[in-house]
């Protein structure tokens, strides 16, 4: 896409913000490339370095539990450090604004709330990386606990209440995906007039549903990613461009 094509992306996104009554904001892990957290797919994206470890998997083997706080710890100051950019901040103006009804998020960095959007705002559908919880009775632990045990000696954490597996508060794949996000979301994309797709493959099933739900209910669907996605042919606009500026410059938040 050229710059040209690009900025009058923009500029067509800038009048359906103002116009739109509803609008959902749907992340993906692409909003936060420009706050230093890799993507999955990109190249040098965490798809090029690991493959996910399986929910049976950390279930039943203490190997892959192991593997996955291994992997989580290496990862962690990257995510813990991270601050929200010009695109994070947009989305927050949008809520701010009163337009936005949901911020729906792929993400398990917390960006979103760190960024200013209310929490009850933002719907997560694969969970959140900042905590850990038992996978048994949901009691919540902080992470800095967990990591000096791990590194001191390996040690895999487990619930103090009941004994049962404690986890990273994230959706695994093969685990099943929480119920109440699901539900809020489908509403969501089902009452909205215009859904904002943004830094998202669109491969990932079945949070890559909502937009195709938004635009069969009748929304408008735009789609603003760096590279095509799987779903730019039911897009009504699709920008291919830099999430932070291209955002920054359709909600007049660019500096
Ligand atoms: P993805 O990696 O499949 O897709 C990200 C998309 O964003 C890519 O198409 C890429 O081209 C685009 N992109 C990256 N940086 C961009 C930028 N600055 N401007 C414009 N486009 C940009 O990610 P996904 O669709 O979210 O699905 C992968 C899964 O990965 C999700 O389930 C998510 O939970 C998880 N994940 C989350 C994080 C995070 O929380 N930050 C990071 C990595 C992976």
């Amino acid at each position: 896409m050229s710059i040209a094509t690009a900025r009058a992306g923009v500029a067509k996104l800038r009048q359906m913000l103002t116009s739109s009554r509803r609008t959902v904001v749907f992340t993906g892990a692409g909003i936060s490339t420009e706050s230093g957290i890799p993507d999955f797919r990109s190249p040098g994206g965490i798809w090029s370095k690991y493959r996910p470890i399986d929910f049976q998997d950390f279930m039943t083997s203490e190997a892959a539990r192991r593997e996955s706080w291994r992997r989580k710890f290496a990862t962690h100051e990257t995510v813990a450090g991270a601050e929200p950019n010009h695109g994070h901040l947009a989305i927050a103006e949008l809520v701010r604004r009163g337009t936005v009804s949901a911020v729906i998020t792929q993400n398990i960095d917390g960006l979103h709330q760190a960024s200013g959007v209310r929490k009850d705002r933002v719907i997560e559908l694969h969970g959140n990386t900042t905590y850990a919880h038992c996978l048994n009775c949901r009691r919540e632990y902080d992470l800095d606990p967990i990591r000096k045990a791990f590194l001191a000696n390996q040690t895999l954490p487990v619930c103090g209440a009941c004994g049962g597996l404690i986890k990273t508060a994230t959706v695994s794949f093969g685990q099943a995906m929480p119920e109440a996000e699901m539900r809020r979301s489908k509403e969501e994309a089902l009452a909205c007039d215009l859904f904002l797709a943004i830094g998202s493959s669109l491969v990932v099933y079945p949070a890559a549903g909502f937009p195709a739900l938004a635009k069969d209910s009748g929304a408008t669907l735009v789609i603003v990613n760096r590279e095509p996605t799987g779903l730019d042919d039911l897009a009504d606009l699709v920008i291919n461009a830099e999430i932070g500026p291209a955002l920054g410059a359709a909600t007049d938040t660019s500096r």
